[in-house]
């Protein structure tokens, strides 16, 4: 290994080093050695502390330009940085410690996820704890579950995570024909070794052993992103899951399974009772020269429903059979205007209303609506308006 292999490849779990500063651009610094991981990957830089003289300055940013590693320094002090002078460079360990975990455990994944289900990864993104995969085609949620069946059993087995770096000729002849995904034209390859059965070209942070993980946890499977947990993130994700579902089982006093089924029923009486809704008006409407009230020589019904919304209002409407004008204030307080007699339109008498108040509405002569929301008893507008005819 030569000796300007970074430090975050050739020695990962190093929380701080003695370093020199090569070049300043005020509020940017290079050092002769890398600890920070610049990012890339997927993988977000790392996060630290640099000491210089009696000062401790964050790192905030690291990025690479043309092949050079730069740090932003979060610096309010007026400092004057010296080329060759010694710093003290010390991450953020539990970061970058998280972030190795679920790098590590994205590699693990990807390569089950292409040995199951014949797909590949086309993107990952990390942050601490957390994985997002997004696959080449749509795994179903079972799918994705046996993935971590596997992976996590994997875990357990505890294989090396093995770091290889050679040279663009050595992985020529010996290393590209085994890689999974894309391989690497860099003078120097850099490569990531799970136990015996996976290599990829990376150029990331990953933990010494699988174990480390400490276990990979689904969040979500939605179209083709999978969204999961690593490490102590996961174990709490999965427990408060856990308790939300405990919480509705005692509700309910139905255990998970059989909730399921309870909410599938749920949904299914839901339908049932908007179904009912019509029919309870269709018989209403059926029976409704009972109960109707003469103005002028109309037969006019006024009711106040706020349940009733415009689907329901239309399909009871096609029961109509006498001559009739209907006024009903439904859901949203929407007035809505039904009639059945030719010689009163619903349009006109919406219109009339219209001239009295600033509401806004319309339809035609059998069906007309209008928002009543700042109209004082609008029943009693209807009457009038159909009085004045
Ligand atoms: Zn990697």
């Amino acid at each position: 290994m030569t000796d300007d292999t970074p430090v975050f490849w050739s020695a990962p779990y190093q929380k701080e080093i003695c370093a020199k500063i090569v070049e300043v651009n005020e509020t940017e610094l290079r050092f002769d050695r890398a600890l920070f991981y610049p990012g890339g990957g997927g993988q977000p830089h790392d996060l630290g502390t640099m000491s210089y003289q009696e000062y401790t300055l964050p790192i905030i940013e690291v990025y690479t330009i043309e092949g050079e590693i730069w740090h932003k320094i979060d610096k309010k002090e007026t400092i004057d940085f010296q080329v060759d002078e010694d710093v003290k460079l010390e991450l953020n360990w539990n970061r970058r410690y998280n972030l190795m975990r679920s790098h590590t455990a994205q590699h693990l994944l990807s390569y089950y996820i292409r040995e199951m289900h014949e797909c590949e990864t086309i993107k990952a993104n990390f942050d601490e704890g957390k994985i997002e995969i997004e696959t080449s085609k749509k795994l179903n949620l079972n799918d994705v579950i046996r993935v971590l069946e596997e992976s996590n059993h994997r875990l357990e087995e505890n294989a090396d995570v093995i770091s290889i770096i050679v040279n663009q000729e050595a992985f020529q002849e010996e290393y590209k024909r085994k890689i999974r995904g894309k391989t690497s034209d860099e003078k120097k390859v850099r490569m990531i070794q799970l136990g015996d059965f996976d290599l990829v070209c990376c150029g990331g942070t990953h933990v010494n052993k699988m174990a480390e993980v400490r276990g990979i946890f689904l969040e979500t499977v939605k179209n083709r992103v999978i969204k999961l947990y690593t490490g102590g993130k996961g174990i709490n994700y999965t427990n408060r899951q856990r308790a939300n579902l405990h919480a509705l089982e005692e509700i309910t006093e139905k255990k998970d399974s059989k909730l399921i089924e309870l909410v599938n029923n749920k949904l299914k009486e839901n339908k049932n009772l908007e179904e009912g809704n019509i029919l309870l008006l269709k018989l209403l409407f059926q029976k409704i020269h009972t109960w109707s009230e003469k103005i002028q020589n109309y037969s006019v019904i006024l009711l106040d429903i706020p349940t009733l919304d415009r689907i329901t209002v239309q399909a009871a409407l096609k029961e109509v059979r006498e001559k009739i004008f209907v006024a009903i204030i439904g859901k949203n307080a929407i007035l809505y205007l039904i009639s059945t007699n030719e010689r009163i339109k619903a349009n006109e008498v919406i219109d009339k209303i219209k001239e009295k108040t600033r509401a806004k509405g319309g339809g035609n002569e059998g069906f007309a609506q209008m928002s009543v929301k700042d109209i004082e008893e609008p029943l009693q507008l209807v009457r009038e308006v159909i009085s004045s005819l």
